[in-house]
């Protein structure tokens, strides 16, 4: 049956739950909106890299980025780096984000890279960013540059850059100087009791006895999922046959030397029995161990950790530090909108952290939300239309990141055995990696909400040695052989000499640019 919108409680103050107040507040002022956060029980306190499509959703509710710069101790993200994930000691690739940049005269009808791969196979996979993304020296370097005589080519940094920044921090200025100023009601008590009826949701009942009824009631507890899973029981999708990591630990360190220290990418580095992330905020470094204990256990997981720590960071006490034991629920409930229930963030799923997705799926399922919320009253085609987008998109996102794994060749533990050899979609794999620009322009997803052809796939899946010289079929290179003969490699050699002088040329130019420490004191921090 249809029900009104007009009264909204939030249950949970996390990022989820002051990005969902923010948000609808700023949308939509005439709304009555409560957020209850209970006083006792944490936040899940990690949460700190973003993707490129965050800067959308600032914009949209009016977020100013240098308010959020200095409020949220946040810094620049220009890419994702993997460590070690296609074999034990096969090194680094990058996932840039932004456009790819081949050569724009190119008659050939693969971009030129690949065919560079075909005719000189000795070509190391990290070639490909470098040879895609005007603004790897940048990257490699651990510079940053306003792009503002285009040496950098298609770089644009409004764009491409993404953040890193303080979890806690984030959610205290959204509710301090954002949501509670617009009028959005804070309650700090937990809610210890829920009172279900046929519609969904009849009442909340608070610690201190008061119960609140609201029009519709979203669900931001974290992995409680108390309203959606607990009180209506919505049935669990369980990942864990393709993403068997379910556990973390995380700590945060201090810089040493920001300069060096301070790099613009979330690195990933594969260990034993799973990968750490490095996230560089301004003032400290975020780091966490994500594993499955299926093939460790917590404490030694915690001493493999600060292993890591003491060799490959040079931390001389890492007893010392704090960590925090956090154990995931992997998977996306059956449907996130029942009834006059919604479930934002992790209460309504999570894949893993690998490729800063839970923050992706906050604002992208926000901005999917509020297209029903703009109507006084909702009826099952909005829920069944949301359940659908919001499905296909959490889908896809867990193969994308299920590939991280199942194109690797690790063997070398227990773990890097099994997922290694994991399954993932090869065919829908294939198409959406190498839809590049120049193998035709591609459609935006409509459930997506972006173009799969520009999206990190083909980083990935270059990366993990996935490469379409191996995959397209030999009579489509006799073909282009049989059009262009011996032509093609001076053909395609002039086009990768341009290229490379291109490349040398913003190496250069990346050097003379301020490093990202530098460029950040100046614009924003001072000498802090
Ligand atoms: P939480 O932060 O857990 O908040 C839950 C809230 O619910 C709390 O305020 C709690 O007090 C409240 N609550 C619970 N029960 C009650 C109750 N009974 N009454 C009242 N209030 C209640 N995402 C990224 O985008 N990038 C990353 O790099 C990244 N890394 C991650 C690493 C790990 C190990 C994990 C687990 C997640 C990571 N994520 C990442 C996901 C990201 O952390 C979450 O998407 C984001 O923090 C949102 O969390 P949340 O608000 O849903 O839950």
């Amino acid at each position: 049956m249809p029900y009104r919108t007009k009264d909204i409680v939030i249950v949970g103050g996390g990022s989820a739950g002051w990005m969902t107040a923010a948000t609808i507040v700023s949308l939509f002022p005439d709304k009555n909106i409560t957020l209850i956060e209970s006083p006792s029980i944490p936040t899940v306190g990690v949460g700190e890299s973003t993707l490129g499509q965050f800067r959308k959703w600032m914009a949209t509710i009016g977020l100013q980025e240098e308010e959020f710069i200095t409020e949220c101790d946040a810094s620049y993200k220009m890419s994702i780096k993997f460590t070690n994930f296609y074999s034990k000691d096969s090194g680094s690739f990058h996932y840039p984000f932004g456009e790819v940049s081949f050569d724009q005269n190119n008659q050939f009808p693969i971009n030129e890279w690949f065919a560079k791969k075909y005719l000189y196979p000795d070509t190391p996979v990290q070639d490909y960013v470098r040879h895609a993304y005007d603004q790897a020296p940048l990257i490699e370097h651990c510079r940053f540059d306003d792009n503002s005589n285009g040496d950098f080519g298609t770089f644009n940094p409004r764009r491409d850059v993404a953040y890193h920044f303080d979890a806690t921090k984030f959610a205290n200025w959204l509710r301090e100087k954002y949501s509670k100023p617009r009028g959005v009601n804070h309650i700090r008590l937990s809610v210890s009791k829920v009172n279900v009826n046929d519609d969904g949701i009849e009442s909340l009942v608070l610690e201190d006895g008061t119960e609140i009824k609201s029009d519709l009631y979203i669900d931001c507890t974290g992995f409680e999922s108390l309203l959606l899973g607990q009180s209506l029981k919505e049935p669990f999708t369980s990942y864990s046959d393709i993403l068997p990591n379910n556990r973390a630990w995380a700590t945060k360190i201090k810089y040493k030397d920001r300069d060096k220290e301070l790099e613009p990418f979330t690195e990933c580095t594969a260990i034993d029995n799973g990968w750490v992330w490095n996230i560089p905020c301004w003032s400290r470094i975020g780091t966490g161990y994500v594993y499955s204990d299926e093939f460790i256990s917590k404490e030694d997981a915690l001493d493999e950790f600060k292993e890591y720590l003491k060799t490959k960071k040079g931390i001389t006490s890492p007893d010392k530090l704090k960590y925090k034991d956090i154990e995931m629920r992997i998977g996306i409930h059956e449907r996130t909108w029942v009834k006059n229930v919604v479930a934002i963030g992790l209460s309504a799923g999570f894949i893993e952290p690998l490729e800063s997705n839970g923050l992706f799926t906050v604002h992208e399922f926000l901005l999917k939300l509020c297209k029903s919320l703009k109507y006084e009253y909702v009826n099952r085609l909005h829920t069944d239309l949301y359940n659908r987008n919001v499905r296909g998109m959490f889908d896809f996102l867990a193969s994308f990141i299920s590939t991280h794994y199942a194109l690797g060749v690790r063997t070398d533990t227990k773990y890097w055995n099994k997922l290694s050899s994991m399954h993932y979609d090869e065919e829908k794999l294939f198409p959406e990696a190498f839809m590049l620009p120049q193998l035709g322009s591609v459609e935006q997803d409509p459930n997506l909400g972006w173009n799969p052809g520009s999206s990190g796939l083909h980083c990935i899946c270059t990366g993990m040695n996935y490469i379409p010289t191996d995959k397209i079929s030999h009579d489509f290179w006799c073909f282009v052989y049989d059009g262009m003969g011996e032509a093609l490699p001076s053909y395609i050699q002039s086009i990768l000499q341009n290229k490379n002088q291109q490349y040398e040329y913003r190496t250069q130019r990346a050097l003379s640019s301020p490093t990202l420490n530098q460029y950040l004191k100046q614009k924003y921090y001072g000498n802090n």
